[in-house]
Formats: structure tokens, C-alpha cells, sequence
């Protein structure tokens, strides 16, 4: 932002300066601000006019205190004064008929233009010698100084129908101003009150205090508060993210990992394939676009240096069945509360669906691994290939002194599809062993016609799974719409781009083998009244061709998970935060999709560890949890109106055709390019919800000058406050509020 100050006296026609210097401005497409600050001065009296210009809308209404030039329209106002708060390198254009060089004292070392505005307005007939009107012949001066163009000059005139003399004046400005930087020590100008001090604002003794008490003036007053930012509100892993998402506006992405590494060890996967619905709740959506945390998260995780894991120590040891993100977000909460911990993992290796299910387009192998190494670095012992059933649950309870099992959805859904659907040489089968099978190369459906039911994750990824590898055409086919599907709405959109095919309000029937090939009898459903999960039911359509046949070579089931509850020990009941009671052993707690079903890997995160804060409170009666939390910061509460539209920072993506052909990562985060820095510039959209981050701006509104900042907080001095309200209407974080005294 460039930011001028002109000083001027009463009918010189300063305001008009300021004007027109920010309309050749804004003709040239910048955002700019002018205004005068007067009252109730007289002609003669000196007076000062502002602009302000910037590429970004300008939010700030203040008066400008530490201009970047200045502008003496009048010779008697020449003096140190109006160079207080100029920048070093800012330059002082005068009207004056001397050189420079006259000024060699008052502004050594300073950049100064000098131009005799007075003589050539009126030479123009632009009023007299006594009273000039120099601001259109000082607007030539000032486009020399600032590198615009007479063009610039002429259309800003132009457009107020300033003609003639004005434009012959303002020319001739142009040619004739003289432009130096005097010789000698740059010296800034003298505080405007001396002891030392220069005055601010945000000092509590400007301007003293207001004389007229409160009184019976005021019926309202104002108060601060602190609520939940939406964004925190929505995220099921607990993540501060209005935190987070400060510190890397900051730049300090270290900070900001250590704040997401409070809670969840998983920063660089949820910046992946996390739905974020911190991002659906954040305010900012109904402004223009939601702030793109998802980006900002995985930046910090790719780029911010992992602290060195501490861990303190205490006796008693944890068990953690399954290695999931719950059972290692268990896991890591645990250790980090110095547990000993060891982890049984039923499978060949640590991360649960991370692992075996999400593809490697969405979730590289390796960025996965390492998180899950720092999880381990914090003392975590683990045990792979080693399956947990009833009984070994039991054994568990008596060697631990407490139990986390997180053993995930395992039973998948089958389908019915008729007798001769076992001859199909292994041809149907389901999506999550079809996902894990490509994993270890161990499939092929090049040239394949393949058909995938269902309408979660499992069936997108199935389906995207199959587009890379090659398949011929591949169709997904759901009973219900396309808004119904439980999948990741980007993921389906990302699918479809990719050429897969979906195939709404379509249900299978049968299923038969005819020439080799795989016929699927299909029925055509319509949406009904809603079930009881609110969702409309989809029936049968009773038309002609309602029933119709499909034809393929491979299908793919993806109908859904549920729990495998047979590890749950008999007599036991799932009771309050998912803890198992009736048992005499151990404490044994239930997190992640086995006890919720969520579906997320951050609702997992959040599961695995607010049951790890249950076992530590079980163990040692010491509480944890977070305190209950304010009342959320909706968008009713932020003050849209002083914040600027700023459009969204967004990762690349690789194109759809080079997507159908690689398993490298779709989502590439955003251009690392150290000049362009998208993570803190996208941070910097955060409107701090409900979070006070002393911008000031209650300080600078108040007309009695009763807030005061104090430390990190602020104070309003009630005895004094009208309760005008403007400190609120002014806060745009929703912190400040009216109340009645
Ligand atoms: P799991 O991740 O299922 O882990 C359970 C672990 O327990 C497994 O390692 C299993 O081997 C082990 N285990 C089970 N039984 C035993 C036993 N008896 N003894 C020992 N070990 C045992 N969520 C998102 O947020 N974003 C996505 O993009 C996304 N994509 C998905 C794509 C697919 C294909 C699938 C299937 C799911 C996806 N999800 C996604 C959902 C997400 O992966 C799960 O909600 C999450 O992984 C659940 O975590 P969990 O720890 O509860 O269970």
C-alpha cells in the first residue's frame, strides 16, 4: 500500500488534490482511498488530506500517520513538521519557487521535489497570488514524482470535467518539477510530543481523558468474550485449528505443527484426505470461499521440522488393539502421557485402512510411514501379524493395566446375486480386498469392463483404482442420487473427471455368467419418502424397462463395513465413551469406527484419543479433557463487512489425463515457491472467529478514548464509556459485545 499525506490550507483545494491523484489511480485499477480532515477550519487554515492506494481492497479508514510521501501544496508550511513519520526513502514535494537545495538544512538526506506550482497556476488564471488553486498544477508534479504518465493526468481531470488551464497547468508541472536528494544526514522529524515519547494512539494518555463521565449517558456497555471458532467446533480430531491456521499466517510453521501435534500425529494425512469439515463450517464460506485449511495443514506437515518427541515415564503399560488412525492416535496420546505402550496389530504392518484401503493417488505409502514413525519414536512398542481374538483380549486386560481396542469395521457387506455367482472365478469380490490386492500388484483389469456397487469411498476408490489400471470402461452404480453418496463428494467429482461412470438410482438384482461374461440384472429405483436416517428411500420403478441387464467382466462389491464385534469379551456391555463394563480385569475401552462408525480417519484420531484421556482419568483420576466449550462464533457474530475479498490460494492438481495413467499423489499441495508463500497468504484469509488477535481496531474506534490495551488484553474504563457501541460494531472477530451495565 502506498500511503500519502498532503498538507494544504483551507481552499487550496487539498481534498481535491488527494482525489485526483487517487482517481488516476484508480483508472489505472487500483483500490484507493482520499479524504480531507476538517471541521469547523476556515478558509486559510491549515488542513490535511490523505490517499491511500493499494492492489487490494483497502480496509483501513484511519487517518494516515506515517505517510510513504508528502505532498506542501502550501510555501508556508514548508518546515520539519510535515516530514514527521515520512518513510526514509518517501519523497517531499513542495510548491515552492526555489530549488531544493534551499531546503538542504530542514530536509537534508530526504528526496525532495520541488516545482513553482503557485507561478504556474497563476500564470493559468487559476485564482490569484493571494489566494492560488495549485491542485490540479501540483497533480502534474506529483504524476513526474510517482512515475505515472500525462495520459494518467489528463483522464483524471477529464473524468470531473476539469479542463483548459487545469490540464495546460497540471502539464506544465509535469515538465517543470525538479527532482533530488539533498546532500547530509537524514534526520527524522521531531516527535510531535516531545518528552521523548511520540504520542500513539494506543497510548493511554493521547488527548487525556474524556471530560463528561458516563453518567446516565450510557444504558449499554461493552465486554469481551472468547468463542469457539466454527472451524475448531468441526473438527472431530479436537485440532486447534484457528490456532494452527494463525501461527502459519505467521510463517511460523514450526508453531503451528506443534499445535496440531497436541492433538492428532497425523498432520500430512488429514491435509490429504481429510473432508475437512472444519472448511464447511468456516465463516469465510458465506464471505467468498472458506479458508482452504486443508492445504494449509499438509503445507506445515511437509515443511515445518517435527519436534523431537518427548515422553515422560510413568509405570503403568497400555495394550492397543488394532492400528488404525485410532488405535495409533490412542497409542501416541498415551505415550505422550509417558504410558507404555505396545500395539496389536492383527495384519503385517501399522496403519489400518490408511494403509490397506485409501490408494496411494490419495495417500503416498511413505508420507503415511512417517507419521506413523514419529508415533512410534515416543516409546511405542509394536506387534504386527499378531491377531487379538476374545481370548487374547482377556489376557490382555490381565497383563495391562488397561485395554484400547480399535479394531476398525472388518465384516464387509455382502450381496445376494444368485447361484451362479460363485462360479465366477474370482471375478466379484470385494473392494477393500481389491484395493489391498493392488497394493501388492496383484491384479490386473486392463481392457476389463468393470462394474462397481455402492456409493462410498470404498466404491470410488475402487473405481479410480480401476481407471489406472487400465480398465476399458467402469461404472459405478448406486440405488440412490448422486447427492445421497456417502463418498467424498471431491472424490466423486475427481472420479468422474477420470472417465468413471455413474450410474444413479440403479440397484442390482442377480447376477449370471453368459459367454464368459458377467451379466448383473439391474433394477431401476426413484427416490421416496425418507427412511429413517432422513434420507429419501429409494423403491422400485414399476416402468417397462425398470428391469435391464449390465454387462461386464469384473464386479466390484462395495456395500459397506460393519464392526466385528466376536473380540468383545461375553457379558461385557458397551457403556459411556465406549468403555466395556462388567468385567473384573482391566479397563477396556472402545475408540474409531468399531465403536462409532464415523467413517473418517479424524473422527478416528479424535476417538483414539479422547478414549486415551478416559484411561488416563481411569488410571490416575487426573482430568484432561478439554474444558466444555464457548458458544461457537457463527457468522452472524464476525463482522464481515470490514474484511476484504480475498481470492482462495489452491494446491495443483494433476490434469484427468494424466490422472488416469499414474498412481502418483492426484493433490500436490501448494506451488512451494518461496516468493509466492500460498501457505501463509491463504493463513491470512482467517477471520479469527470468536478469538480476539489484537488488531486494535476497538482501540481505534473509540471515540472517548476509553479502551486501553493492557498486555494482550484490553480494558474499557467504564467510568467514562457512553456506550456508543462503536468498539463492537468495530470488532470483527465478534469478541467485543454490547451488554446492559
Ligand atoms: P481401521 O483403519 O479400519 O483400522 C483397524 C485396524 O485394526 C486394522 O489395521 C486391522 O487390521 C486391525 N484389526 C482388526 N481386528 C483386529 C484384531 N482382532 N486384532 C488385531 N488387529 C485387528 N476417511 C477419510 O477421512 N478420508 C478418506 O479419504 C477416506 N477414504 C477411505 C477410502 C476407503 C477405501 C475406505 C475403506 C475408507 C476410507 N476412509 C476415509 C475411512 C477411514 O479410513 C476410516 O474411517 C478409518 O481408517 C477408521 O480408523 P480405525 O482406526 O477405526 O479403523
Amino acid at each position: 500500500m502506498i500511503e500519502l499525506t498532503i498538507h494544504g490550507r483551507g481552499g487550496q483545494g487539498g481534498v481535491t488534490l488527494a482525489k485526483l491523484i487517487a482517481t488516476a489511480y484508480f483508472l489505472r485499477d487500483k483500490h484507493v482511498q482520499a479524504f480531507g480532515v476538517y471541521a469547523a477550519e476556515r478558509s486559510g487554515a491549515p488542513l490535511q488530506a490523505f490517499v491511500r492506494i493499494d492492489d487490494e481492497e483497502i480496509t483501513n479508514h484511519n487517518q494516515v500517520s506515517q505517510p510513504d510521501h508528502v505532498i506542501v501544496l502550501d510555501p508556508t508550511l514548508i518546515g520539519p513538521q510535515v516530514t514527521r513519520g515520512l518513510k526514509p526513502e518517501g519523497w517531499v514535494i513542495l510548491n515552492t519557487p526555489q530549488p531544493a537545495v534551499a531546503f538542504a538544512e530542514v530536509f537534508a538526506g530526504r528526496n525532495v521535489a520541488v516545482v513553482d506550482g503557485t507561478g504556474i497556476a497563476v500564470a493559468q488564471g487559476l485564482g490569484t497570488r493571494a489566494v492560488p488553486i495549485v491542485n490540479t498544477t501540483m497533480l502534474g508534479a506529483v504524476a513526474r514524482v510517482f512515475g505515472l504518465e500525462l495520459a494518467d493526468v489528463e483522464a483524471a481531470l477529464a473524468s470531473v470535467r476539469f479542463h483548459g488551464p487545469n490540464v495546460d497547468s497540471a502539464r506544465e508541472a509535469f515538465e517543470q518539477v525538479r527532482q533530488t536528494t539533498l546532500p547530509g544526514e537524514f534526520r527524522p522529524a521531531a516527535p510531535a510530543e516531545t518528552n521523548g515519547h511520540v504520542a500513539g494512539i494506543l497510548d493511554a494518555d493521547v488527548g487525556g481523558m474524556p471530560s463528561i463521565h458516563t453518567g446516565n449517558w450510557a444504558t449499554r456497555a461493552p465486554h469481551r468474550r472468547q468463542l469457539t471458532p466454527p472451524c475448531n467446533q468441526g473438527c472431530p480430531a479436537g485440532n486447534d485449528v484457528r490456532s494452527f491456521v494463525e501461527a502459519a499466517g505467521r510463517e511460523d510453521y514450526a508453531a503451528a505443527l506443534e499445535i496440531i501435534l497436541k492433538t492428532s500425529p497425523f498432520p500430512g494425512v488429514c491435509g490429504r484426505v481429510c473432508p475437512a469439515p472444519c472448511m464447511t463450517a468456516c465463516n469465510r464460506g458465506d464471505f467468498d470461499q472458506a479458508v482452504n485449511i486443508r492445504e494449509i495443514e499438509r503445507y506445515v506437515a511437509d515443511h515445518a521440522p517435527r519436534p523431537e518427541p518427548t515422553y515422560p515415564w510413568r509405570a503403568h503399560a497400555v495394550a492397543v488393539v488394532g492400528s488404525g488412525p485410532a488405535g495409533l492416535s490412542a497409542a501416541y496420546t498415551l505415550a505422550r502421557l509417558g504410558y507404555r505402550v505396545e500395539i496389536f496389530e492383527g495384519g503385517p504392518a501399522l496403519g489400518g485402512l490408511l494403509r490397506t484401503g485409501i490408494p496411494e493417488y490419495r495417500l503416498p505409502q511413505h508420507m503415511m510411514a512417517d507419521e506413523i514413525e514419529y508415533i512410534l519414536a515416543h516409546g511405542v512398542l509394536p506387534h504386527v501379524n499378531h491377531f487379538v481374538d476374545r481370548q487374547e483380549l482377556h489376557r490382555l486386560s490381565t497383563t495391562f493395566d488397561a485395554v484400547f481396542v480399535g479394531t476398525g469395521l472388518q465384516v464387509s457387506r455382502g450381496l445376494k446375486l444368485g447361484p451362479e455367482a460363485g462360479g465366477s472365478e474370482g471375478r466379484v469380490e470385494q473392494g477393500i480386498d481389491f484395493l489391498d490386492r493392488v497394493r501388492h500388484q496383484d491384479v490386473s483389469v486392463k481392457g476389463e469392463d468393470v462394474v462397481v456397487i455402492g456409493g462410498g469411498n470404498t466404491a470410488i476408490d475402487a473405481a479410480r483404482t480401476a481407471v489406472r489400471l487400465g480398465a476399458h470402461r467402469v461404472r459405478v452404480v448406486y440405488r440412490r442420487t448422486r447427492d445421497q453418496m456417502p463418498a467424498i463428494m471431491e472424490e466423486v467429482n475427481e472420479g468422474l473427471d477420470e472417465g468413471v461412470e455413474l450410474h444413479e438410482l440403479v440397484a442390482p438384482l442377480r447376477m449370471h455368467e453368459d459367454l464368459g461374461r458377467l451379466v448383473l440384472t439391474c433394477q431401476r429405483m426413484r427416490l421416496g419418502e425418507p427412511d429413517e436416517s432422513g434420507r429419501a428411500q429409494p423403491i422400485p420403478e414399476t416402468t417397462e424397462d425398470a428391469v435391464f441387464d449390465l454387462c461386464c467382466d469384473r464386479i466390484i462389491l462395495a456395500l459397506g463395513q460393519s464392526a466385528d464385534l466376536s473380540i468383545v469379551p461375553e457379558g461385557a456391555q458397551v457403556r459411556d465413551h465406549h468403555r466395556l463394563v462388567g468385567l473384573t480385569a482391566a479397563p477396556i475401552f472402545l475408540g474409531g469406527d468399531v465403536a462409532d462408525n464415523a467413517g473418517t480417519v479424524t473422527a478416528a484420531i479424535g476417538g483414539g484419543r479422547i478414549a486415551a484421556l478416559h484411561i488416563h482419568r481411569t488410571l490416575t483420576g487426573e482430568d484432561l479433557f478439554p474444558p466444555p466449550a464457548e458458544p461457537v462464533a457463527g457468522p452472524d457474530v464476525i463482522g464481515m463487512q470490514l474484511f476484504a475479498h480475498r481470492p482462495r490460494q489452491e494446491g495443483l492438481v494433476l490434469r484427468p489425463p494424466d490422472r488416469r495413467i499414474t498412481f502418483t499423489e492426484v493433490r500436490r499441495g501448494f506451488l512451494d515457491e518461496p516468493s509466492h508463500r500460498p501457505a501463509a497468504l491463504e493463513a491470512q484469509r482467517c477471520f479469527s472467529c470468536g478469538v480476539c488477535n489484537q488488531c486494535d481496531r476497538c482501540v481505534q474506534h473509540c471515540p472517548e478514548g476509553i479502551v486501553r490495551r493492557e498486555g494482550a488484553g484490553y480494558e474499557f474504563d467504564y467510568s467514562y464509556c457512553k456506550g456508543c457501541g462503536l468498539c463492537a460494531s468495530q470488532c470483527p472477530r465478534g469478541v467485543v459485545y454490547m451488554a446492559q451495565l
